[in-house]
């Protein structure tokens, strides 16, 4: 039997920690023993995240940034170094999925959904580089989706084109990052039960649910567990790839040929 090498004491980053899937991820690696930061805008959520993971035994600290703002990138990751003694683990997960039509998006409204999914992995990325070069076994896993580089969904035309935007974006990066032995993948959540899709009510978690074939959404663990195997040692020969973890979702060619 494969065993997983420990992820004990590894320095590990989180865009987006303070909240649902990035959340999950922290607390996995939080639960393995790494020492972790999350970040995120909202300073209160990603402190009270923050303690939560402690509470649970786990190392973890909270660094308010924007990933937006490359300045904000290039501070988390100094802020990580500092507290941690470097950096091994980048995960680019922090995004937006505000829903509008095409017909009334805004110029804004396009620059707000590319400028934190798209552009702020980019920029994360760019602001890790040294010091993932220098962990000698550094580790991107950014957190794209089946919608958009698979799926389509009216109202996230400009979410869809982000994630199918992060995925032609790893596929360079992953040649570039490849001589100092860094490797960069992607998890395609698809729906997954988060503090934000509970809001939208049990009767849509049970419609969403019965066009899935393993019959349920998937939790935060289920993307955690793919993102520790792509941090994993185990994964070092695997980079620019992505993997979907939808339940089957985005297999039958209808509802038809669900039984
Ligand atoms: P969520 O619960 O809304 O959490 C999003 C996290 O990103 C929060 O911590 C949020 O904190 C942070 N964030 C947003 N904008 C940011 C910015 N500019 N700079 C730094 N942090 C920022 O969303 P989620 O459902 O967990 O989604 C996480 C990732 O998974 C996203 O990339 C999303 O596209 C992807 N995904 C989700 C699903 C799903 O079903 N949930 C499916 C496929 C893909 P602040 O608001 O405090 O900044």
């Amino acid at each position: 039997m494969i065993m997983f090498s420990s992820m004990k004491g590894r320095s590990v980053l989180v865009t987006g920690g303070s909240k649902g899937i990035g959340k999950g991820i922290a607390a996995a690696f939080a639960a393995e023993g790494a020492q972790v930061v999350i970040t995120g805008r909202d300073r209160q959520a990603g402190e009270s995240t923050a303690s939560e993971l402690a509470a649970a035994g786990g190392k973890a600290r909270y660094i308010q940034a924007d990933v937006a703002n490359p300045a904000d990138c290039a501070q988390m990751v100094a802020a990580t170094i500092e507290g941690n003694g470097g950096l091994d683990v980048l995960c680019c997960n922090a995004g937006v999925f505000p829903s509008v039509s095409l017909a009334e998006m805004t110029p804004g409204q396009l620059e707000e959904v590319l400028g934190i999914n798209l552009k702020g992995t980019v920029f994360a990325v760019q602001a890790a580089l040294d010091a993932l070069s220098r962990s000698g076994r550094g580790r991107v896993v950014v957190t794209s989706s089946i919608t958009g580089p698979v799926t389509g969904y009216a109202g996230w035309a400009h979410y869809g084109a982000s994630k199918a935007g992060q995925l032609g974006f790893i596929r360079s990066a992953a040649l570039e990052l490849a001589p100092a032995g860094v490797t960069i993948n992607a998890v395609m959540p698809g729906n997954i039960i988060t503090e934000g899709l509970t809001d939208l009510g049990e009767d849509y978690e049970q419609t969403m649910a019965a066009s899935i074939p393993l019959k349920r959404l998937g939790s935060v663990a289920d993307i955690a567990s793919a993102v520790l195997f792509f941090a994993s040692e185990q994964a070092g020969y695997i980079t620019g790839q992505t993997l979907i973890i939808d339940g089957g979702q985005t297999i039958p060619e209808s509802l038809e040929a669900m039984v």
